[in-house]
């Protein structure tokens, strides 16, 4: 039978232009990274620690006719069929997943898909995407708009960039949690505020989303924790601000009506965060935010060095006891994970030894210890480049800043930092001095102000999983781990007596120990293997007679491994 022209299905290419299939893929992150938590996930019984939040963003910016569909590298593989289906592909991350970005974008290509590339790192190094079909630059919401229209109009390449730290985030919508299988995860992420009021020296947020933090109102955040709610998720869910205090009058109106919201619905969330360490100034902001069940805040203490902070111009963490602070905080209830930092200008030789005994008198178990790094559009990379000692650094995405840092000559010999920075991962992440940080946190984090309910507490929907958990890690630190048998024991044993109320949070520290103990093994190694090649090099005369652009080379090599 004749079918009348006027009745053909519209072309592919059309509903192609009107409706495409859109597929949202997040790379991998490196593997060997501080925060892929591997073991830790083993126990929990899922694939990763924590869900794209940025791409479910876009998603949800998206037309609303608009096929979707998300593929997450780090918990399920991108297949055949995953791409025959997609007319385009979004995709972007940070820095330790460019090397496997830039993979989807060659596999996507091969296949003649459509690339879309944005994300913080895309944003900070453009240049490196170049191949990408789109690129889409800068906070979602205030371009994806100029991009969708282009697509509609049949453009199949191009180069937009958001104005810089325009975006209203009170006008955002309600990430696109829907696309997630929230089984895959440890935790899950939501965001309240973009930005931070400080000007640390070496951060690049700062340069992603501006020093004025700019905040979702409280109806808005709600209703992303009801949309969690509503798919029925329990447990942990983490507010990935940059600095969750940056803008204390906003935060200070939303954490009762949280409380409130958390109370009527028998706390099912328990939520971690970032924040600055002038948090322990404000008691009254500490109890808001152990009332609403915060159980964690991770924390950038550093560096115990005045000197430094003030150079790194990290000036919140100077004048004040970083002990007390933290001890402040551990009083509210809540633990403190920190970052800590090797490498600055201004460093001594005691470095070492001053960071060991900062870790030791704060007693916080969680610390990534770094390399400093200088990340691309930061004023660390824009000094080090006026002062010529910004160095080629073809590692950036291999690792993390454990193990690709010191991109840049510094002013100490490198082999002196390196030998420091491997004293201080050695030290820190033995078995007894981890332990022993542990068993103090679980004395000294407190019942909550006011509150009924012991500290950490995690909600009673999760508690098959975290039995299941637990059970998991006994058998593991019993059968396994023997040279861990007995730290663990006493440990649990000591805070089931001494502060039940911690046990929760106790137990966690000890399943991250897993993945934690064994990635500074690896750190360690990593860094002796560059002190080796260090030493390789001063031990050929040739080259220890050339003079200082070789010798600079040779730096540079050493770092390539
Ligand atoms: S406090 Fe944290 S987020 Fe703020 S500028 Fe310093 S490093 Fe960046």
């Amino acid at each position: 039978m004749d079918v009348p022209a006027n009745s053909i299905a519209p072309p592919r290419a059309s509903a192609t232009r009107e409706r495409p299939n859109v597929l949202l893929v997040f790379p991998r992150f490196n593997q060997n990274s501080f925060w892929s938590l591997r073991a830790a996930c083993d126990i929990y019984g899922v694939r990763c620690p924590a869900p794209p939040l940025g791409l479910i963003t876009v998603a949800a910016l998206l037309p609303p006719e608009w096929n979707l569909r998300l593929v997450d590298r780090n918990a399920e593989e991108l297949g055949p069929a995953d791409l025959a289906w997609a007319d385009l592909v979004f995709t972007g991350g940070m820095l330790p997943q460019r090397v496997d970005c830039l993979e989807v974008i060659d596999l996507c290509q091969a296949q003649g898909k459509t690339v879309v590339i944005g994300g913080p790192d895309a944003t900070s190094s453009p240049e490196v995407y170049e191949q990408a079909d789109f690129l889409v630059l800068g906070e979602a919401e205030g371009i994806i708009d100029s991009f969708v229209q282009a697509w509609k109009q049949g453009d199949r390449t191009g180069r937009f960039q958001a104005a810089k730290f325009k975006v209203d985030v009170a006008t955002s919508p309600i990430p696109r949690f829907d696309l997630l299988r929230t089984k895959n995860y440890l935790y899950l992420g939501v965001q309240f505020s973009r930005g931070c009021p400080f000007m640390c020296e070496f951060c690049d947020i700062i340069e992603l989303y501006g020093r004025v933090p700019r905040s979702k109102t409280p109806e808005q955040m709600l209703a992303e924790l009801q949309a969690l709610y509503d798919m029925g998720y329990r447990g942990h869910v983490d507010f990935v601000d940059d600095n969750f205090i940056g803008n204390k009058k906003n935060i200070k109106k939303f954490l009762p009506i949280l409380e409130q919201w958390q109370v009527e619905r028998n706390h099912p969330f328990m939520f971690s965060t970032e924040a600055s360490i002038n948090l322990a100034d404000d008691p009254a902001l500490l109890r808001l935010m152990a009332r609403a069940n915060f159980f964690a805040v991770f924390v950038g203490i550093e560096s115990p060095d005045t000197n430094t902070l003030n150079m790194a111009q990290k000036k919140q963490n100077t004048r004040r006891s970083l002990a007390d602070s933290v001890h402040a905080i551990y009083a509210s209830g809540m633990m403190v994970l920190a970052g800590f930092i090797v490498g600055f200008d201004t460093e001594e030789s005691g470095v070492a030894q001053g960071m060991i005994d900062c870790i030791e008198a704060t007693s916080i178990p969680v610390c990534t210890v770094g390399m400093l790094t200088a990340l691309p559009g930061t004023q660390l990379t824009r000094r080090l480049q006026r002062e010529g000692r910004l160095l080629p650094f073809t590692d950036l995405g291999r690792g993390d800043q454990c193990t690709a840092g010191l991109n840049f000559v510094p002013l100490r010999p490198r082999r002196e930092i390196l030998d420091d920075y491997r004293r201080v991962v050695q030290s820190v992440y033995r078995p007894e001095a981890y332990f022993g940080r542990v068993r103090n946190i679980g004395m000294l984090l407190r019942k909550k102000h006011g509150l009924r309910r012991t500290p950490n507490v995690p909600p009673a929907r999760t508690a098959k999983r975290d039995l299941i958990a637990l059970l998991r890690l006994m058998v593991r630190m019993t059968f396994v781990r023997t040279d861990l048998t007995l730290l663990f024991w006493r440990t649990l044993i000591w805070t089931a007596r001494n502060n039940p109320g911690a046990l929760h949070v106790v137990a966690t520290q000890m399943v991250l120990f897993l993945h934690l103990g064994e990635f500074a093994k690896f750190v360690v190694r990593d860094v002796e293997r560059q002190i080796d090649a260090i030493d390789r090099e001063a031990e050929e005369p040739a080259r220890a007679d050339a003079g200082p652009a070789v010798r600079a080379t040779a730096r540079s090599a050493a770092l390539t491994r």
